[in-house]
């Protein structure tokens, strides 16, 4: 059985959106079926079910939805890197660059502590700016992380390279070309 193909399958594509020229890469439709859902999620619970890993950490929004349930399923602990402004406690900030402008991710300083081993989840990683902003959030922390893991990679844009070059082993079921 072919997981990720199923899983990719599941994935909608919705053409120039949010801008034209962007073929946005949908997972609503594989969160809202049962059996996607139930399968990407599983898909990573072996993954990382004797990573001996501490802690799951997602990137706001999507990275919440795996992340959290991720966590559960682990019985772990699960901590979410928001966008600025949403965090209530003292934080730890960074920023990186967007295709226009600039954005912003913060972590609770609190969020974890030096040593632990934590896995990184978001939905898709494009140039990786936001997940190697989420590494540098976890390291700033000292923490060790594992893995950043994610559904979708778009190769062309070369965030994954960035990403493994940088040190951190990346993990996507899929790929869009
Ligand atoms: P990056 O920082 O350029 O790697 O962009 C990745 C971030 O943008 C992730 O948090 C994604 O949720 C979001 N993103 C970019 N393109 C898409 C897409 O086609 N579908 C869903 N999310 C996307």
């Amino acid at each position: 059985f072919d997981y990720a193909a199923h899983l990719k399958s599941a994935i909608r594509t919705v053409p120039d959106w949010p801008q034209p020229g962007v073929m946005f890469r949908d997972i609503t439709p594989l969160l809202q079926t049962p059996r996607t859902f139930r399968l990407l999620i599983d898909v990573f619970v072996h993954r990382y079910m004797d990573a001996d890993v501490d802690l799951i950490a997602g990137l706001d929004a999507r990275g919440f939805i795996i992340g959290s349930v991720l966590a559960y399923e682990l019985n772990l602990g699960f901590v979410p890197i928001r966008k600025k402004g949403k965090l209530p406690f003292t934080t730890v900030a960074e920023e990186y660059e967007l295709e226009y402008g600039n954005a912003t991710v913060e972590m609770h300083t609190d969020a974890c502590r030096a040593g632990d081993r934590v896995v990184l989840v978001d939905d898709l990683v494009a140039t990786g700016g936001t997940m190697m902003a989420g590494y540098k959030l976890l390291q700033k922390l000292g923490a060790e992380v594992v893995e950043a893991a994610a559904i979708i990679e778009l190769p062309e844009l070369k965030g994954g390279e960035l990403i493994r070059t940088a040190g951190l082993p990346l993990y996507t079921v899929c790929s869009f070309d």
